[in-house]
This record gives structure tokens, C-alpha cells and sequence, in this order.
């Protein structure tokens, strides 16, 4: 390690706020990199240059000339570009034209190939900088990798040797599946494929990344406490649950923070009035043009309830179909739903904005404006998710005085107090079951205690004075990158690994 123990740390994710966004990852990568800069240590994030990251939007710069990076039997060129994510933290992009100039992000035949490439040639990018970093972050399936090559291709050497890996699983249900093949290109002969004894069959027997960055991380965390403790459970655990279970002693929860400089309705630029929590009156603008962008009646007292979500079976949108008729019959309330994924909730918000269309509007786009001015204009977030490692989009929605209506689950129980009308206290309201008459009843109480606006206004300066700023969790993150350098420095691999078959890809494939 430097001088006066500040880290080298190495931060990989495959989006980043400002470059790449499909979900809270990118909001993550983009600001606590910067919260941990802040605390004195040495951070530089790197990403996949995608097509549309372009040397001149971003003021990009050329920092190393293409240099071959291994692919199991042969090579693939990578050159890196440089750009800043802010003062004093330097993002490196790996630039790979048949790789990565495409418009998206993900959802390739070639991801894993992809996703392996990337981390390849950001590790051995490290070499060509001469920058020897302490400690690897990765994120999620698509770098889960590298903690698996720390213990084997790179274990003795010389540059790596102390290069510790914190591995962060921001949701477990993105697991990076792939055959075979993939270990090949990985290079990975040793520790082939897992054989623990209370994994499903079909598990041992594909390449899970995911559960690789769990077996073989210094140190594990997810992004709420609540979370950490769930995945333990069969019910939470995407079916990793017995492997995160052996490797219990080194996960932590550590709660998401917020980019107050991106997230402050005092100063957010999509924001049509801004206010704050002694300004509150400068909300009611944001109300008004949301209800006429909607096409909806322009009543103040009318509840106006937001939804910004990818639109997929996590975020429980399937409760919402089954309660939409009583919901729309019985509770005045206005509802607009922004979010984008799985085309069958497509069709199902169509269908029901198209029965309810002064009451319902749809918007199934990806729009950052319109979702900045939806949290500033909403009286109330609904996020009633079947499972959420952290979620975002409530702590936003409270920092901008819209109210929170959630599943208590993961980071949404450790951040949203259910009201409680006795005691007057809680910043929004939370239903335990996952059922649709719960989520019902919930909205009931909601759209009940809206009509008291002194009471409502109590909830909404509770949300805003909450405090999700980065600086605690970035204190946290940094004990944790300690934590990994200790582990590195003691760890004896072979028994870690004991759930491990040694045998090698050329043998699986003979053999099967
Ligand atoms: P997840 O990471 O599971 O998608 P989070 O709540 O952690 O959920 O983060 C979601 C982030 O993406 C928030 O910043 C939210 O505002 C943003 N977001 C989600 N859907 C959209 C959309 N359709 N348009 C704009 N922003 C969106």
C-alpha cells in the first residue's frame, strides 16, 4: 500500500453516469467513485467504450496504443481512452470497435465475450499505466470474473500478487450464464466448474459468474443490509443462497448513496421550479405541468402517483394489474407510469392507460428529464417490489419531497418507515407481503393521509431531511477495501476453493 495508507483502487462497471445508463449501476459507478476520492484515495473507474461514447462529447484522450489482450488461444487488440468523471478521478474506457461500437450496452449473442474481454484488457491495462492498484472493485456478473483470475492466472504475479478484489452484487438476479466455451476464452483451466453439494445440478455444471465473483472475492458486499441478510434465504437467494451462505463471514450490506451534486431539487436542471424543504410552496409548478403533460386535469388536491422503474418481473408490477380496477374506481388519485423492459408490461400499462386515459399516463421510454421532473412533481413513488437490493428510486423520490409507496423489502425496507398515525412518525408507507390487497390496502392509507396536508407536509420534510448522501457509505466501502487487502495478504486459497473442480476445460469438453 502508498504512503499514509491511501489506496490504489481500481473501480470496473459496465455503465457509468454520465457515459451509460440502463439502471441504479450507472448512478452508483458515477458518484460514489467520487465520494471515495473525496476520502483521499487514489480511485479510476473503467468501462467499455460504447458506440455512442464519443471521443468528442466527452473530451476523450487516447492513453494507451492498442495492445494485444489474450483470449484464450488467441488475441484481441484494445487501445484506451481517457476522460474524467470528475476532479481527480480519472475514467478510463477500453476501446474495441467489433466489440463494443454498438448502440447498446447489453443483450448480446456476444456478451460474454464481451464482458471478458473488458476485464481482461482493463487488468492488463494496469501494466501499461504502471499503476499497481490495491484493489479491484468489480460490479456485478459482467466483471465477477477477475476475482477468479486473482486467485489463479494472476495469483503469482509479481504486479498482482497484492491486489485485493471487493466484489459488490447490486442484484443477484443478473447471474452472467454461459457454457462452456467461455472458460476458454477466459483462460481458466484451474478451478473449472463448481461442485458444491447443495447447488442445484444444472448449476454445477454451466459457467455462473456471478457465483465465481462470490467464491473467489476477498470481499463480497451488496447495497443494503436488509439485502445481505435475504440472499442468505432460499427465497431471495436466485438459487446462490448455499454458496453465499459458506462465504457468509465476508459479505456485507452496505446501503447505496445518492449524488447530491445530480439529485437536489434546488438545482436540478430538469427541474421547471426548483424549491427546497423551507420552499416548499415552489413544488406546486413541477404538480401542475406534470398534470397538463399528462393530459390530465390540473387539480392541486388530486394525489398525483409516479412509477419510474425498468419494467420488469422484479419490480412488482404484476400487483399492480391486479388491483388496477378497484385502485381506479374507488381512489382519486392520478397515476403516470415512466419506465421501459419486458414488452408485455408494455402492453399491459397501454391497456390500461387506454381505459383510463384522464386518470393513467404511460410514457415507456428511457427519459431522464421527464423522470427528474416526475420525482420533483409526484406527491408519491410507487415501488412495490418482489425483491430490491437497494433501489434508487425511492431515496431520490424523497429527496425531492414525493412520498414513498413501497414493498418493505431489501434497501427498500432499510430506507422506507411505514407512517404510523399514532406516533406521527415514518417518511412513507410500506406493505410487508408481496400481494396485491396489501399493495391496495397501502395506497388506501396513502391517498387517506394525503388529505391532510399538514400531516402530508411532515412526511415529506421527513424524506427530505433524510441523509443518503454518499459520505457514509463511502466510509464504509473504504473499510472494506482494507478488509479485502488484509484477506489478500492471509488468504490460503486451495481451502476457500475446497467446492472447486480442478478439472480443465479441454477434459470437461472431451468428456462431455
Ligand atoms: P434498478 O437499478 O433495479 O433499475 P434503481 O431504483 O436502483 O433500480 O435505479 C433506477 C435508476 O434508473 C434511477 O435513477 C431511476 O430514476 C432511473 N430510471 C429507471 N427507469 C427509468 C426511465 N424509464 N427513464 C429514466 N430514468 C429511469
Amino acid at each position: 500500500m502508498s504512503a499514509q495508507n491511501s489506496l490504489k483502487i481500481l473501480y470496473l462497471s459496465a455503465e457509468v453516469v454520465p457515459f451509460a445508463k440502463t439502471g441504479g449501476l450507472a448512478d452508483v459507478a458515477g458518484s460514489l467513485p467520487k465520494a471515495i476520492r473525496a476520502l483521499g484515495h487514489d480511485i479510476r473507474v473503467a468501462m467499455p467504450r460504447y458506440g455512442r461514447i464519443t471521443r468528442d462529447k466527452f473530451h476523450l484522450t487516447q492513453r494507451l496504443e492498442p495492445f494485444a489482450v489474450p483470449m484464450g488461444d488467441i488475441s484481441e487488440p484494445a487501445a484506451i481512452f481517457e476522460g474524467q468523471l470528475a476532479p481527480g478521478v480519472p475514467i478510463y474506457f477500453v476501446d474495441n470497435a467489433r466489440l463494443f461500437d454498438r448502440d447498446g450496452i447489453y443483450m448480446y449473442p456476444d456478451d460474454a465475450e464481451r464482458f471478458i474481454f473488458f476485464c481482461r484488457a482493463a487488468v492488463e491495462m494496469c501494466r501499461g499505466l504502471g499503476w499497481q492498484p490495491d484493489v479491484i472493485h468489480c460490479n456485478d456478473w459482467h466483471t465477477a470474473i477477475i476475482p477468479n483470475w486473482m486467485q489463479t492466472i494472476y495469483r503469482s504475479d509479481p504486479f498482482f500478487q497484492n491486489t485485493a478484489t471487493l466484489y459488490t452484487i447490486h442484484n443477484l438476479a443478473y447471474q452472467g450464464i454461459f457454457g462452456y466455451r467461455m472458460l476458454e476464452i477466459a483462460s481458466i483451466e484451474e478451478y473449472g466448474f463448481i461442485a458444491h453439494p447443495d447447488l442445484a445440478p444444472d448449476l454445477n455444471d454451466v459457467v455462473d459468474l456471478m457465483a465465481r465473483g462470490i467464491l473467489f472475492a476477498d470481499i463480497i458486499n451488496t447495497v443494503s443490509e436488509r439485502y445481505a441478510q435475504e440472499i442468505l434465504t432460499p427465497a431471495y437467494g436466485e438459487r446462490l443462497d448455499p454458496i453465499l451462505r459458506d462465504r457468509r463471514d465476508r459479505l456485507f450490506g452496505v446501503l447505496n448513496g445518492l449524488d447530491y451534486d445530480v439529485y437536489n431539487p434546488a438545482t436540478d436542471p430538469y427541474v421547471i421550479s426548483h424549491f427546497n424543504a423551507s420552499h416548499l410552496e415552489g413544488r406546486a409548478p413541477n404538480k401542475a405541468a406534470l398534470q397538463q403533460e399528462a393530459g390530465f386535469p390540473e387539480h392541486p388536491d388530486v394525489p398525483l402517483i409516479g412509477a419510474i422503474s425498468r419494467l420488469a418481473d422484479q419490480k412488482g408490477f404484476d400487483l399492480i394489474a391486479q388491483i388496477i380496477d378497484p385502485w381506479m374506481q374507488h381512489l382519486p388519485c392520478q397515476f403516470i407510469l415512466l419506465g421501459t423492459g419486458e414488452q408485455r408490461y408494455h402492453d399491459l400499462f397501454e391497456n390500461i392507460r387506454s381505459r383510463y386515459p384522464d386518470r393513467v399516463a404511460v410514457f415507456l421510454t428511457f427519459n431522464t428529464p421527464l423522470a427528474q421532473r416526475l420525482y420533483a412533481g409526484a406527491d408519491m413513488f410507487l415501488m412495490p417490489s418482489r425483491f430490491e437490493p437497494c433501489g434508487l428510486g425511492q431515496m431520490i423520490a424523497m429527496r425531492y419531497g414525493c412520498v414513498p409507496v413501497v414493498r418493505a423489502t431489501g434497501g427498500l425496507a432499510d430506507t422506507v418507515k411505514d407512517y404510523n398515525p399514532r406516533s406521527d412518525e415514518g417518511n412513507g408507507f410500506a406493505f410487508e407481503p408481496y400481494d396485491a390487497m396489501a399493495l391496495y390496502t397501502t395506497l388506501v392509507r396513502a391517498v387517506e393521509t394525503y388529505k391532510y396536508p399538514e400531516v402530508w407536509r411532515r412526511l415529506m420534510l421527513r424524506g427530505m431531511a433524510a441523509d443518503f448522501s454518499w459520505e457514509t457509505s463511502a466510509r464504509k466501502y473504504v473499510d472494506l477495501y482494507y478488509r479485502a487487502v488484509a484477506t489478500r495478504r492471509g488468504a490460503h486459497p486451495p481451502q476457500d476453493y475446497a467446492v472447486l473442480r480442478r478439472d480443465s476445460t479441454a477434459e470437461r469438453m472431451a468428456g462431455s
